[in-house]
């Protein structure tokens, strides 16, 4: 598997470029209005994009949904309970970072546990909610990768004190989802640096059931 990041916002927001070694691939969390950085990676590396996926719906995460949608032609899938946050999306753009963005209706909806298939790549969806209502983490088994959105960060979880949020629920997610997964498990969150499940296991004072 390779993986690019991008931070492209003030927010610090990582936008993941994904890849087979065959080039086939996907977008995690378009971050920014202007994706020309990530346009000419996928030019310089030939790389076919199959989808355009959003953790959740915050406005920071789905930015640039619209340009690559439009550019590269591909779907664009979230999860249902995402959509009002999708929805929502253009007012916060314009009320925080003074940015006008446009949101389309996604193109199909992840269910728990569904299988991902890019390429050669197999990823598991988990839905893990708390930070926000349908948020979920791309799950890789046998590369040991998770995509964590912001359910998960190095040190600390993801806010829980906005609209839509539940401290509760983000535990039995943490609880539930993650901390089943191996020590090993690379960790690329929403924002900030990676990390590894074990890491987060040892050292992360949120992130912890034993
Ligand atoms: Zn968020
Ligand atoms: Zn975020």
């Amino acid at each position: 598997m390779r993986i690019w990041r991008f931070t492209l916002n003030p927010l610090g927001t990582n936008t993941y470029v994904v890849s087979d070694d065959e080039g086939a691939g996907l977008i995690i969390d378009p971050s920014s209005p202007d994706m020309t950085s990530v346009l000419e990676l996928i030019e310089q590396e030939k790389l076919q994009i199959q989808q355009i996926v959003n953790t959740h719906c915050h406005f920071d995460h789905v930015l640039g949904n619209e340009e690559l949608r439009v550019k590269l032609g591909v779907p664009l899938r979230i999860h249902e309970r995402e959509l009002p946050l999708l929805e929502n999306a253009p007012k916060q753009a314009l009320d925080w970072l003074d940015i006008v963005v446009t949101t389309e209706q996604p193109d199909g909806f992840f269910v728990d546990g569904e299988e991902l298939l890019i390429g050669k790549l197999r990823f598991t969806v988990l839905e893990t909610p708390g930070h926000s209502p349908g948020g979920v983490c791309f799950y890789h088994a046998t590369e040991n990768v998770l995509f964590s959105g912001d359910t998960l960060f190095a040190g600390t979880v993801g806010r829980t004190d906005l609209p839509g949020a539940d401290g509760s629920q983000l535990l039995v997610s943490l609880k539930t989802k993650l901390w089943p997964l191996p020590d090993q498990t690379k960790v690329y969150p929403g924002h900030e640096e990676d990390t590894t499940i074990g890491e987060e296991r040892s050292l992360n004072p949120y992130f912890h059931f034993a």
